[in-house]
């Protein structure tokens, strides 16, 4: 249905700041300067900086609009596979915002912030003691990043054996996230993928293959992305291991097993923790991420600056790569200062808060709640692995909507219309038309249940009624984008000429 004012109910239509301010407006009102020369030198601008002027109230109402478009985990239900996506609990947030911590300046002296350095030890120690790990790295800014410290920690720790030239490849698993492999090729690795066998794991007789001295780390996710624990990954850890090469854990899934298993004892060299997933932290639009990087003994000398280190009563960070001290060889830095101090309050508050054993239940809730939901809708949908239990998260597929005309794409529309943001689509792309759901630990028995009858709802609709999910959303204020034509031809600047001439097409 078409408004004549373009919103919809309540919800206000708003277009770009561009097109509702112009220059000449302004929400000041000050006169202009008097009595003073120019001391611009002949710089002085000579037309008026082309700015979107709004009112205080125009500008208010455009943010605020802007901000009822968001979905959000405070709004409802976030089923997004792989990506953790929790409540953050308001406790995290009011320790964040304590003067002490949320008010420091990242070059304030160091006798100043001990407070904030005894809060970032023991984030470490808990970091450490989870993982039975031997060091961590806390600075990287989100998985990604810390998924470029550990094969970095990797590169150096080659180059400091003399390797630096013969151990380039890396074997990623072809059901890996993208930033993986982006990842081994961004630090100048060459990657190689591995396959995964018929049961959805990786495949042991690839990897048996592919290793060789010239294989610098294996990439492995667990539990992997289709949902399963990989059970030979110890195997895998001593084959990379006998043949001189490291072993990359993606820990972007701890939240199944955080207090239950211990990647150390997997043997892995690195791995990043997600804090903004597995604890807590607000995630994406939210927030900025957190990816410490816990590291083994072999690859901990390798770690970045800056790190903390305690003499006597007083902590300080060691800046620079010539001032570390004894084994340390680090091999450069990840960003300006120390990482996301607000991302280490609210981790640290989440972990306080839990307590081992509340840690371990969220792992094991996290993976009850996912396969409470695969037991509800393994029936209705293809369910690619279903014949066996799940970690954290469901996987199933379209085989069943695909006679019928509806596909994974038309069903998570539909959802839309439904009230619910989708689960991850066609991810990971070793199964064909994905569907990926994780539910969390943080969903309620009934708000699972309510998901699963609309889903199921949606299921028995597909039989009859295609055409309802081929043009589906039909209540989002947009509906079908042309997606293919978005990702190929991306506008990413507004220019008053196109805007006017789309305007008189
Ligand atoms: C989320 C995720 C990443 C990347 O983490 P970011 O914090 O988004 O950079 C990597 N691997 C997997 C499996 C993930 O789910």
């Amino acid at each position: 249905m078409n408004t004549v004012s373009g919103n919809r109910g309540l919800l206000q239509a708003e277009n770009l700041i561009f097109e509702i301010g112009a220059e000449t407006r302004t929400g000041v009102d000050l006169p202009a300067p008097k009595g003073r020369a120019d001391r611009l030198g002949g710089l002085k601008r000579t037309a008026p900086l082309p700015l979107p002027g709004l009112s205080e109230p125009e500008a208010v109402r455009h943010y605020v609009r802007l901000s009822q478009k968001n979905y959000a985990i405070d709004l409802g239900f976030f089923p997004l596979g792989s990506c953790t996506m929790k409540h953050n609990p308001r406790l995290n947030e009011k320790m964040a915002r304590l003067e002490g911590f949320a008010d420091l300046h990242p070059l304030q002296p160091v006798q100043t912030v001990q407070g904030a350095l005894m809060l970032m030890e023991e984030l470490s120690r808990w970091l450490i003691t989870l993982t039975g790990m031997q060091a961590v790295a806390l600075s990287p800014k989100a998985g990604a990043h810390g998924e470029a410290c550990g094969m970095l920690a990797i590169k150096a720790a080659i180059v400091a054996r003399g390797e630096g030239e013969t151990r380039k490849r890396v074997l990623v698993p072809s059901s890996a996230h993208g930033t993986n492999p982006a990842t081994a090729a961004a630090c100048g690795f060459i990657v190689d993928e591995i396959k995964g066998d018929a049961d959805g794991r990786v495949d042991l007789a690839d990897v048996t293959e592919q290793l060789g001295p010239d294989v610098a780390a294996i990439m492995m996710t667990n539990p992997n992305t289709c949902g399963l624990f990989e059970p030979d990954i110890r195997r895998i850890a001593d084959m990379v291991h006998a043949a001189g090469g490291y072993f990359y854990c993606d820990g972007a899934n701890y939240n199944a097993i955080v207090g239950r298993v211990r990647p150390g004892d997997l043997g892995v060299d690195a791995m990043h923790i997600n804090l903004h997933k597995t604890f807590s932290t607000p995630h994406g639009g939210g927030g900025p991420g957190a990816g410490p990087t816990v590291l083994s003994a072999a690859l901990a000398p390798f770690a970045p600056v800056p790190y903390l280190v305690r003499d006597g009563e007083t902590l300080h960070l060691v800046e620079t790569e010539n001032s570390a001290d004894g084994e340390a060889q680090p091999f450069g830095r990840m960003c300006a200062f120390h990482g996301q101090m607000g991302m280490y309050v609210r981790a640290l508050t989440y972990m306080l808060s839990h307590g081992a054993d509340g840690l371990r239940q969220v792992a094991e809730d996290a993976v009850l709640n996912a396969n409470y939901l695969l037991a509800r809708l393994k029936g209705h949908f293809g369910a690619p692995f279903g014949d066996r239990p799940c970690m954290h998260e469901v996987l199933l597929d379209d085989s069943t909507l695909k006679p019928h005309g509806v596909e994974t794409i038309d069903l998570a529309k539909a959802l839309i219309d439904e009230g619910y943001h989708p689960m991850t689509t066609y991810f990971p792309l070793v199964v064909h038309g994905a569907l990926l759901i994780e539910p969390t630990e943080t969903e309620s028995k009934a708000e699972l249940d309510r998901f699963a009858d609309v889903l199921i709802a949606l299921a028995e609709r597909a039989k009859t009624d295609a055409a309802h999910f081929k043009s589906a959303p039909h209540l989002a204020p947009m509906r079908r984008l042309d997606e293919t034509r978005a990702a190929r031809q991306p506008k990413l600047r507004w220019r008053p000429e196109e805007a006017l001439r789309a305007a008189a097409e």
